[in-house]
């Protein structure tokens, strides 16, 4: 079963929902596939036990070789290849390793090398909860090959639990694709429906089965994320009251079921019901 927990925007509480879910059900994966800014490990803790760095392909220009004839520039999409009159400047940050440059050069002057855009960490948190989390290098924009290291930890066997980043963007479909379910985590607020709509448009694209939960339940009095659930026919599968108690608690790294332990029988409830509805779409 992989679950992946996601929010048209930052700041819904979408990190919450996947850290408590996980403490509740204990034998799980965790993965924080929110590789620009990973913020998991400082609710769940875990030890971390190996780190494998993510790279990527970049293409190695053989000078002796090369004849200056610009083919490979004028292939590459991205403008990571430049070719003026006596040299051929590559952009390392700009390439997305497609290798077209590779296959258009007459002289076989193009091989590999490998660039590092990041890291995972691989771990334990709550003695049974496996963690993984990826770590984007700063001012490199490829977070897709680390979500994809992120998510290659995934066992067959277990219950994996996927923390996407927020928006809904390359990075959060990257995330979602071929999960069982997913579940949206929005507030009760004009922004927080205005990107749940967006975020909906979105999972439904991709097939997968969703459903909703609204944080901070009660801010601001606002019922039109309900109303757009019903008239959508969207489960809201659960609500997370608007408390002092909670925000407390977050704020200082603390999951909900530690503070309030009647919450983890909702969690597993949560799980529970969650597994039911993708049985029965099966
Ligand atoms: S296509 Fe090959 S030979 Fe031509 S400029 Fe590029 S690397 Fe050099
Ligand atoms: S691998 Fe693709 S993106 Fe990178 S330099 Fe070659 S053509 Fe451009």
């Amino acid at each position: 079963m992989k679950i992946s927990i996601a929010s048209g925007k930052g700041g819904t509480g979408k990190t919450t929902v996947a850290i408590n879910l996980a403490i509740s059900l204990q034998e799980c994966q965790f993965l924080d596939c929110d590789v620009e800014e990973p913020n998991a490990h400082i609710f769940l803790k875990p030890t971390i036990l190996t780190t494998e760095s993510v790279t990527v392909y970049n293409p190695l220009i053989d000078d002796e070789k090369c004849t200056k004839c610009g083919l490979c520039a004028e292939a590459c999409e991205f403008n990571s290849l430049v070719a003026l009159p006596n040299t051929i400047i590559f952009f390392k940050e700009l390439c997305m390793s497609c290798k077209a440059c590779e296959f258009v050069c007459p002289e076989d002057a193009i091989s590999e090398q490998r660039f590092c855009v990041g890291e995972i960490n691989i771990g334990k948190a709550y003695d049974s909860i496996e963690f993984v989390n990826g770590l984007l290098d700063i001012g490199i924009p490829r977070g897709i090959p680390v979500i994809q290291k992120v998510k290659s930890k995934i066992k067959n066997n277990s219950i994996a639990l996927l923390d996407a980043p927020p928006g809904n963007s390359c990075p959060v479909i990257e995330t979602i694709n071929e999960t069982d379910y997913c579940i949206l985590v929005t507030e009760p607020t004009p922004f927080g429906l205005y990107d749940l709509t967006i975020a909906v448009n979105v999972v439904k694209s991709l097939g997968i089965p969703f459903g909703v939960i609204i944080n901070r339940d009660g801010l601001g009095g606002d019922n039109s994320v309900e109303e757009f659930c019903k008239k959508e026919d969207i489960p809201i599968l659960m609500k997370i009251p608007f408390e002092k108690e909670i925000a407390k608690a977050y704020s200082e790294g603390k999951s909900l079921v530690e503070i309030m332990p009647e919450w983890k029988k909702r969690f597993q409830n949560l799980y529970a019901e969650i597994e039911r509805r993708v049985k029965f779409n099966g």
